[in-house]
Protein backbone atom coordinates (compact mmCIF):
# COMPACT_ATOMS: atom_id res chain seq x y z
CA UNK A 1 0.00 0.00 0.00
CA UNK A 2 1.60 3.51 -1.04
CA UNK A 3 1.88 6.05 2.25
CA UNK A 4 0.66 8.93 0.34
CA UNK A 5 1.35 12.37 2.24
CA UNK A 6 1.32 15.98 1.23
CA UNK A 7 3.70 18.21 2.03
CA UNK A 8 4.17 22.03 1.80
CA UNK A 9 7.02 23.88 -0.45
CA UNK A 10 7.36 27.72 -0.31
CA UNK A 11 9.70 29.39 -3.14
CA UNK A 12 11.23 32.01 -1.07
CA UNK A 13 11.72 35.65 -2.58
CA UNK A 14 15.36 34.27 -3.64
CA UNK A 15 14.38 31.79 -5.46
CA UNK A 16 11.19 33.94 -7.54
CA UNK A 17 13.88 36.94 -7.83
CA UNK A 18 16.67 34.20 -9.22
CA UNK A 19 14.30 32.92 -12.49
CA UNK A 20 13.99 29.15 -10.48
CA UNK A 21 10.61 28.80 -10.24
CA UNK A 22 10.34 26.81 -13.56
CA UNK A 23 13.55 24.59 -12.19
CA UNK A 24 12.39 24.60 -8.75
CA UNK A 25 9.21 22.88 -9.93
CA UNK A 26 10.59 20.62 -12.44
CA UNK A 27 12.70 18.85 -10.34
CA UNK A 28 9.47 17.78 -7.96
CA UNK A 29 7.61 16.78 -10.92
CA UNK A 30 10.73 14.94 -12.37
CA UNK A 31 10.43 13.02 -8.50
CA UNK A 32 7.12 11.67 -9.55
CA UNK A 33 5.55 14.34 -6.99
CA UNK A 34 1.94 15.38 -7.88
CA UNK A 35 1.19 19.30 -7.71
CA UNK A 36 -2.14 19.57 -5.68
CA UNK A 37 -1.97 23.15 -5.14
CA UNK A 38 -0.03 26.54 -6.72
CA UNK A 39 0.13 29.76 -6.25
CA UNK A 40 2.06 33.03 -6.32
CA UNK A 41 1.16 35.12 -3.23
CA UNK A 42 3.21 38.00 -1.36
CA UNK A 43 1.95 37.03 1.94
CA UNK A 44 0.85 39.52 4.84
CA UNK A 45 2.58 39.43 7.88
CA UNK A 46 -0.28 37.22 9.94
CA UNK A 47 -0.13 34.46 7.46
CA UNK A 48 4.15 34.65 7.55
CA UNK A 49 3.64 34.42 11.42
CA UNK A 50 1.75 31.40 11.56
CA UNK A 51 4.21 29.78 9.16
CA UNK A 52 6.83 30.47 11.09
CA UNK A 53 5.15 29.43 14.70
CA UNK A 54 8.66 28.75 16.02
CA UNK A 55 9.38 27.31 19.23
CA UNK A 56 12.17 27.29 21.88
CA UNK A 57 12.91 24.12 20.50
CA UNK A 58 13.71 25.30 17.02
CA UNK A 59 15.64 28.67 18.25
CA UNK A 60 17.38 25.63 20.06
CA UNK A 61 18.15 23.62 16.78
CA UNK A 62 18.96 26.58 14.49
CA UNK A 63 21.42 27.33 17.08
CA UNK A 64 23.41 24.17 17.69
CA UNK A 65 23.24 23.26 13.80
CA UNK A 66 25.03 26.90 13.26
CA UNK A 67 27.45 26.23 16.13
CA UNK A 68 28.61 22.88 15.25
CA UNK A 69 29.14 23.71 11.71
CA UNK A 70 31.10 27.16 12.94
CA UNK A 71 33.35 24.33 14.94
CA UNK A 72 33.57 21.21 12.44
CA UNK A 73 35.41 24.59 10.67
CA UNK A 74 37.36 25.24 13.33
CA UNK A 75 36.12 28.98 14.01
CA UNK A 76 34.44 30.01 17.18
CA UNK A 77 30.85 30.26 17.43
CA UNK A 78 30.51 33.90 18.46
CA UNK A 79 27.05 33.96 20.14
CA UNK A 80 26.10 32.39 23.70
CA UNK A 81 22.62 33.29 23.98
CA UNK A 82 19.98 30.54 21.48
CA UNK A 83 16.87 32.88 22.56
CA UNK A 84 18.05 35.91 21.05
CA UNK A 85 19.77 33.99 18.08
CA UNK A 86 16.96 32.37 17.30
CA UNK A 87 14.29 35.18 17.92
CA UNK A 88 16.68 37.46 15.16
CA UNK A 89 16.66 34.43 12.69
CA UNK A 90 12.55 34.62 13.10
CA UNK A 91 12.34 38.43 12.95
CA UNK A 92 14.58 38.18 9.37
CA UNK A 93 12.70 35.41 8.08
CA UNK A 94 9.35 36.64 8.41
CA UNK A 95 10.86 39.92 6.87
CA UNK A 96 12.36 38.01 4.43
CA UNK A 97 9.12 36.16 3.42
CA UNK A 98 7.09 39.41 3.23
CA UNK A 99 9.02 41.14 1.34
CA UNK A 100 8.20 39.87 -2.46
CA UNK A 101 6.22 37.34 -4.26
CA UNK A 102 6.66 34.03 -3.49
CA UNK A 103 5.91 30.48 -4.70
CA UNK A 104 3.20 28.28 -2.12
CA UNK A 105 2.65 24.36 -3.50
CA UNK A 106 1.32 21.22 -1.69
CA UNK A 107 3.05 18.16 -3.30
CA UNK A 108 2.49 14.71 -2.96
CA UNK A 109 3.91 11.76 -3.23
CA UNK A 110 4.83 8.27 -1.25
CA UNK A 111 6.35 9.59 1.73
CA UNK A 112 6.39 13.02 0.10
CA UNK A 113 7.69 14.97 3.42
CA UNK A 114 11.02 13.19 3.57
CA UNK A 115 11.67 12.87 -0.05
CA UNK A 116 11.25 16.72 -0.45
CA UNK A 117 13.68 17.45 1.93
CA UNK A 118 16.31 15.01 0.09
CA UNK A 119 15.80 17.18 -3.14
CA UNK A 120 15.74 20.15 -1.12
CA UNK A 121 19.37 19.20 0.94
CA UNK A 122 20.65 21.11 3.94
CA UNK A 123 19.38 24.69 5.45
CA UNK A 124 23.25 25.82 4.52
CA UNK A 125 23.41 25.94 0.95
CA UNK A 126 27.21 25.89 1.28
CA UNK A 127 27.07 22.43 3.20
CA UNK A 128 23.81 21.13 1.38
CA UNK A 129 24.92 18.01 -1.04
CA UNK A 130 25.49 18.62 -4.81
CA UNK A 131 22.40 17.33 -6.64
CA UNK A 132 19.82 19.15 -4.28
CA UNK A 133 18.29 22.00 -5.05
CA UNK A 134 20.23 24.04 -1.98
CA UNK A 135 23.27 22.52 -3.09
CA UNK A 136 23.16 23.26 -7.23
CA UNK A 137 21.81 26.30 -7.28
CA UNK A 138 23.33 28.35 -3.97
CA UNK A 139 26.12 28.88 -2.11
CA UNK A 140 24.87 31.11 1.00
CA UNK A 141 27.07 30.01 4.52
CA UNK A 142 25.96 30.75 7.95
CA UNK A 143 29.17 33.20 8.33
CA UNK A 144 27.88 35.43 5.45
CA UNK A 145 24.33 35.70 6.63
CA UNK A 146 25.43 36.03 9.99
CA UNK A 147 27.53 38.60 9.12
CA UNK A 148 24.89 40.63 7.21
CA UNK A 149 21.99 39.75 10.08
CA UNK A 150 19.91 38.17 8.04
CA UNK A 151 18.46 34.78 6.95
CA UNK A 152 20.37 32.21 5.12
CA UNK A 153 19.09 32.41 1.18
CA UNK A 154 18.60 28.91 0.70
CA UNK A 155 16.03 29.60 -1.83
CA UNK A 156 13.15 27.31 -0.70
CA UNK A 157 10.94 26.11 2.41
CA UNK A 158 9.88 22.39 2.76
CA UNK A 159 7.72 21.04 5.81
CA UNK A 160 9.89 19.33 8.07
CA UNK A 161 7.09 16.29 9.33
CA UNK A 162 3.64 15.50 8.73
CA UNK A 163 2.53 17.11 11.20
CA UNK A 164 4.33 20.50 10.40
CA UNK A 165 2.81 19.90 6.62
CA UNK A 166 -0.72 19.81 7.40
CA UNK A 167 -0.50 22.92 9.68
CA UNK A 168 1.63 24.32 6.74
CA UNK A 169 -0.55 23.75 4.51
CA UNK A 170 -3.57 25.42 5.60
CA UNK A 171 -2.02 28.73 6.39
CA UNK A 172 -1.30 28.91 2.95
CA UNK A 173 -4.20 27.10 1.17
CA UNK A 174 -8.30 26.85 1.97
CA UNK A 175 -9.46 23.80 1.40
CA UNK A 176 -11.38 24.38 -2.28
CA UNK A 177 -7.19 25.20 -3.63
CA UNK A 178 -6.39 21.62 -2.86
CA UNK A 179 -7.26 19.67 -5.74
CA UNK A 180 -7.88 16.60 -6.53
CA UNK A 181 -7.63 15.03 -10.05
CA UNK A 182 -5.89 11.52 -11.78
CA UNK A 183 -1.81 12.16 -12.44
CA UNK A 184 -0.15 9.15 -14.77
CA UNK A 185 1.63 8.05 -11.38
CA UNK A 186 -1.37 7.23 -9.66
CA UNK A 187 -1.25 4.44 -12.36
CA UNK A 188 2.23 3.93 -13.12
CA UNK A 189 3.88 4.32 -9.55
CA UNK A 190 1.09 3.22 -6.97
CA UNK A 191 -1.91 1.40 -8.32
CA UNK A 192 -0.52 -2.54 -8.17
CA UNK A 193 -2.80 -3.84 -10.90
CA UNK A 194 -1.34 -1.24 -13.91
CA UNK A 195 1.01 -3.12 -16.10
CA UNK A 196 -1.70 -6.52 -16.02
CA UNK A 197 -3.84 -4.31 -17.64
P1 LIG B 1 15.13 24.34 7.12
O1 LIG B 1 14.58 25.42 6.21
O2 LIG B 1 16.26 23.58 6.45
O3 LIG B 1 14.06 23.44 7.69
P2 LIG B 1 15.29 25.55 9.77
O4 LIG B 1 13.88 25.13 10.02
O5 LIG B 1 16.32 25.16 10.78
O6 LIG B 1 15.83 25.07 8.35
O7 LIG B 1 15.35 27.14 9.64
C1 LIG B 1 14.38 27.85 8.89
C2 LIG B 1 15.08 28.88 8.01
O8 LIG B 1 15.76 29.82 8.84
C3 LIG B 1 16.18 28.33 7.12
O9 LIG B 1 15.69 27.80 5.90
C4 LIG B 1 17.06 29.54 6.90
O10 LIG B 1 16.55 30.40 5.89
C5 LIG B 1 16.96 30.26 8.25
N1 LIG B 1 18.05 29.89 9.16
C6 LIG B 1 18.12 28.79 9.94
N2 LIG B 1 19.23 28.79 10.70
C7 LIG B 1 19.90 29.93 10.39
C8 LIG B 1 21.12 30.52 10.84
N3 LIG B 1 21.86 29.94 11.76
N4 LIG B 1 21.49 31.70 10.31
C9 LIG B 1 20.72 32.32 9.39
N5 LIG B 1 19.55 31.82 8.92
C10 LIG B 1 19.14 30.64 9.41
MG1 LIG C 1 12.52 23.78 9.14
Amino acid sequence: MANLEQTLVLIKPDGVQRGFIGEILGRFERAGLKVTALKMVHAAHEDVDKHYALTEEWMKGVFEKAKTKYETKGETFPYTDHIAYGTDIKNGLVAFLKSAPIVAMVLEGEQAVSLVRKLVGATEPASAAPGTIRGDLSHDTYALSNSQNRPLRNLIHASGTVDEAKNEIAVWFTDVELYKYEHVNDRVQYDPSWFLG
